[in-house]
């Protein structure tokens, strides 16, 4: 009983295994469960952050007057499991109300096959 039914090739949003790398510093690896690898780093991660307040501002700001306090590179110091569906991180920056959901993660994924799909649906 899903409308979802009639789209046969459909993106896992479902995670087979989750690495946050907070130790290091260098992000957040997910191997999904039809196959595809992603590669996050924290900083990009920050900057796509999907909250209300991050919303705003990019709506209300372009990407080239980036304010100087954004432009130092952001890492995660902590990340924090949100239910099943979602990683809620502790940015160095003191920034804490970003909720990722794995269908944000997998949206948002920056390796260039995922890129390219993207731009095409953008035209
Ligand atoms: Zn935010
Ligand atoms: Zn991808």
């Amino acid at each position: 009983m899903s409308d979802q039914d009639q789209a046969s090739v459909v993106r896992s949003t479902e995670p087979a295994n989750v690495q946050v790398l907070l130790t290091s510093g260098e992000g957040v690896r997910i191997d999904w469960k039809d196959g595809h690898h992603s590669e996050y780093t924290f900083d990009y991660l920050r900057k796509k952050c999907p909250c209300a307040t991050c919303r705003e501002h990019k709506a209300q700001t372009t990407d080239k007057t980036l304010l100087p306090m954004y432009q130092e590179q952001v890492r995660a110091v902590q990340a924090q499991p949100v239910g099943h569906y979602a990683v809620q991180f502790t940015f160095s920056d003191g920034h804490t109300t970003g909720i990722y959901s794995f269908e944000y993660f997998r949206e948002i994924c920056p390796c260039a096959d995922c890129r390219a799909d993207r731009n095409r649906e953008e035209g």
